[in-house]
């Protein structure tokens, strides 16, 4: 079983081939898949998947690219994250790739989200374009490794790597390892110990090879595996079962997750 601990079902793209959706993970033994919030004005939507769901979940956030929104205060984040099917707050993180100005409230976002985490006791799902020092840096000075966490689709060099692990964050692969190019990426997949690997999709977004270009979903999320399992030579049934642990060591859906067994 895989599981794709980072996607974005409620979007129109998925949202309406829902159906074909579910019954792919099926076929592909994708036992959980977790709808990342981007707005609390998507959040029912998403929470309303998961509630419909067994194998889906929610995370809930407001992603640092989004502006003219509704801000999300910690006490808000907190009580929204005490739902059973909730387990994480984000998306939430830096991006001065889409705000090049390198803003303040974006950091501030970002704080409030790594405070309502650590009262809900809940990781975080952490989104960083070209603003890795500053995310680096407040990820240490909110001290969030004491809640934990993910650097989701992850795109940066194995140094980058290293500080998040010496963080104690996990570091999650999405499509990208998989396209011809991606050296670095590919490099850091080989690297990161395998105790503190997630695969995930970003789908709509970022479709594997051979799927690039075309609408991404969940059930790819075994491209992603079997593209880590061949740069480390193991089988990927090893990739499989060590990023499903994973996933359940960091986000613990117990409660409301029983399908495992
Ligand atoms: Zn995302």
């Amino acid at each position: 079983m895989l599981v794709d601990s980072h996607c974005h079902l409620d979007l129109p793209d998925l949202a309406g081939h829902f159906v074909e959706v579910l019954e792919a993970m099926q076929r592909n033994d994708i036992g959980c898949a977790v709808c990342v919030g981007v707005t609390l004005e998507a959040f029912p939507n998403i929470l309303a998947l998961a509630e419909a769901h067994a194998c889906i979940l929610a995370t809930v956030g407001v992603h640092p690219e989004m502006t003219g929104v509704r801000e999300a205060s910690v006490d808000e984040l907190v009580r929204l994250a005490a739902h059973p099917k909730v387990v994480g707050i984000g998306e939430t993180g830096l991006d001065y790739y889409w705000h090049k100005d390198a803003p303040e409230w974006q950091r501030e976002r970002f704080r409030a989200h790594i405070r309502a985490a650590r009262e809900a006791g809940k990781p975080i799902v952490v989104h960083n374009r070209e603003a890795t020092a500053d995310t680096l840096r407040i990820l240490e000075e909110e001290n969030a490794g004491e809640i934990g966490g993910v650097l989701h689709c992850f795109t940066e060099t194995w140094e980058v790597a290293q500080r998040a692990l010496d963080i104690g964050f996990y570091i999650s692969m999405s499509g990208v390892v998989t396209f011809r190019n991606a050296r670095i990426v590919k490099e850091v997949a080989r690297r990161v110990p395998l105790d503190r690997l997630l695969v995930e999709t970003d789908s709509p977004y970022l479709a594997p090879t051979p799927f690039r270009g075309k609408r991404n979903q969940p059930a790819y999320v075994r491209h992603v595996a079997e593209e880590i399992a061949a740069l480390r030579e193991m089988p990927i049934e090893e990739v499989a079962t060590a990023t499903t642990d994973n996933f359940f060591r960091l986000f613990r859906p117990t409660e409301s997750f029983s399908a495992r067994n």
